[in-house]
C-alpha cells in the first residue's frame, strides 16, 4: 500500500486556518487529521480532546521527554505539539493526514518528512487580517499587535514552502486545497510502488 500523505498547513493569526481545515475536512471526511496538545487554557467552547489536548506543562514536558511529540514549539508562550503515534499509524496504513501546525512545527516535520506537502495560508491583506483577529474576540491588544508582526517575519522565510494560498473564500481555499492533494497523489514519484509492479508483471508478459 502507498504510505498516506502529510498535508502541513500553516500560516499567521486570523488567516482561517482552523475553518479552511474544518471545511476540508467535511469534503474529504477521509482525511485523517491530528489534534495537537497545548499548554494552552481552553477558549469558550473548546473541549479536552476535541479542538485540543489540553495539558499541564509539567505533562507536556514529560511528553518531550517521552519522545511523545512528532514536533513541538513554543507558540505565543504556550506550547504546541503534534502526538506522533496517531499520525505515523494512519500514515502507515495509507491515509492521508492533515497538520494545522505553526512554522516552527512545520519546519521540524519538513525534516522528518521531506515527502510532506507544506502549504502557506495567507490573508488577503494585512487589515483583514487583523480584522478577522479582532472579530474572533479572543485577543488583546499587545497580542494583537504580535500576531499581526509575525506575519511579517514568517514571510521571510516562506521559501520552502510548496503551496501559498490566498484564503479569501473558504471555498475557493478547499477547492485549492483539494487540487493541490489530487496533483501531489498523481506525483510518479508517491506512485513508484505499484508502478514498478506494474514494470515487472509486463516483462513477465512477454518473457
Ligand atoms: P491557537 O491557540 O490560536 O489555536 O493556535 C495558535 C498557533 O498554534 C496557530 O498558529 C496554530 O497553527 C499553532 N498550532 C496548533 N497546534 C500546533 C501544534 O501541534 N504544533 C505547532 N507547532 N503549532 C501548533
Amino acid at each position: 500500500m502507498t504510505e498516506g500523505l502529510l498535508l502541513v498547513i500553516s500560516g499567521p493569526s486570523g488567516v482561517g486556518k482552523g475553518t479552511l481545515c474544518k471545511a476540508l475536512r467535511q469534503a474529504l471526511p477521509e482525511l485523517g487529521y491530528s489534534i495537537s496538545a497545548t499548554t494552552r487554557p481552553p477558549r469558550p467552547g473548546e473541549q479536552n480532546g476535541v479542538e485540543y489536548l489540553f495539558l499541564s506543562r509539567e505533562d507536556f514536558a514529560a511528553k518531550i521527554e517521552k519522545d511523545e511529540f512528532l514536533e513541538w514549539a513554543l507558540v505565543y508562550g504556550n506550547y504546541y505539539g503534534t502526538p506522533r503515534a496517531p499520525v505515523e499509524r494512519d500514515l502507515r496504513r495509507g491515509k492521508d493526514v492533515i497538520l494545522e501546525i505553526d512554522m516552527q512545527g512545520a519546519r521540524q516535520i519538513k525534516e522528518r518528512f521531506p515527502e510532506g506537502v507544506f502549504v502557506y495560508l495567507l490573508t488577503p491583506s494585512l487589515e483583514e487580517q487583523r480584522r478577522r483577529i479582532e472579530k474572533r474576540g479572543t485577543e488583546n491588544t499587545a497580542s494583537i499587535l504580535d500576531r499581526l508582526g509575525k506575519v511579517q517575519e514568517e514571510l521571510k522565510h516562506i521559501n520552502w514552502y510548496d503551496y501559498v494560498i490566498v484564503n479569501d473564500k473558504i471555498a475557493a481555499g478547499v477547492d485549492k486545497l483539494k487540487s493541490i492533494i489530487t496533483a501531489e497523489k498523481s506525483r510518479v514519484t508517491r506512485n513508484r510502488k505499484w508502478l514498478d509492479k506494474l514494470v515487472k508483471a509486463s516483462k513477465g508478459e512477454k518473457n
